[in-house]
């Protein structure tokens, strides 16, 4: 069927995961179910599975910097998710585009660990870095509650102020939760302004759902969504996706959640 009117369009800017559940494939489909037309840049190459991260190379910033001064060129971006960034250069590169093109709608995921077991990004000064420059150009930033004390463990260390004191918003997901329900708190300015509710759905299928997650909140926020009402639709998508995961056996031990 004819396609009427453009659809919005998103930057993408994740590392590759060669199984197919995280990062930029998982940030491709799910754009591409809420309709939004996908604009990849890879980020980091990892070698990566169900046992563990086994190696991490990174591009050359000055790649990243060209594919998206090209991109730019082309179309401008209704909305940005950022996942993994492992390198500081290509931090300072993105921060500047997003600040030239005014680039708004930005969801950052800040990825430092695989699930499965693998740091991801693991330098104090790469994730400082991330803090102190990205984290302020975000309309919402969404560590999983390890990232969260991760990160201001990092921070404390190097006497700065806690994750609130850099992000506009902050949304600290509970999809890791031992309880029966998970639920994400969004804060802005220090307090908490708005709580997220979602049953726990037992499944080993939950690779890559952080990456669905915060590429679907930015997909919403694309189309014009207040910040509140994409985290909810985006956590009804989420929860949907993983029960109509969850008896799938594509990768046994820790699979892809399929969006
Ligand atoms: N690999 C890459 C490239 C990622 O971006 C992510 C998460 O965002 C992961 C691995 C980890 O995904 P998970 O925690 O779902 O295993």
């Amino acid at each position: 069927m004819a396609k009427t009117s453009n659809p919005p369009s998103i930057l993408l800017l994740s590392g590759l995961d060669p199984t197919g559940g995280a990062g930029i494939s998982a940030d491709i489909r799910s754009a591409s179910r809420w309709d939004v037309y996908p604009l990849p840049v890879i980020t980091a190459l990892t070698a990566q599975n169900h046992k563990g991260v086994h190696r991490i190379d990174v591009p050359d910033p000055d790649l990243i910097d060209l594919q998206l001064n090209d991109i730019v060129k082309a179309i401008t971006p209704n909305a940005v998710k950022i996942g993994m960034i492992p390198d500081e250069r290509m931090i300072d590169i993105i921060a500047r585009v997003i600040k030239k093109c005014e680039i708004k709608n930005i969801v950052l995921d800040p990825v430092l660990s695989a699930s499965a077991g693998g740091k991801l990004v693991d330098n104090d000064k790469t994730i400082l870095a991330l803090v102190e420059k990205l984290f302020p150009l975000a309309t919402l930033v969404t560590p999983n509650r390890q990232e969260f004390q991760k990160i201001n463990k990092v921070l404390a260390k190097h006497n700065r102020p806690d994750i609130f004191s850099y992000s506009n918003a902050t949304l600290i997901t509970g999809g890791d939760s031992e309880d029966s329900h998970c639920i994400d708190y969004l804060y802005e300015d220090n307090k908490l302004i708005a709580t997220f509710k979602g049953v726990k759905i037992n499944s080993n299928n939950l690779h890559g759902t952080g990456c669905i997650f915060s590429t679907s909140i930015a997909s919403q926020l694309a189309y014009g969504c207040s910040l509140t009402e994409a985290i909810s639709k985006a956590k009804e998508f989420l929860s949907d996706s993983i029960e109509a995961s969850a008896h799938l056996s594509l990768i046994p031990e820790y699979g892809p959640s399929l969006v």
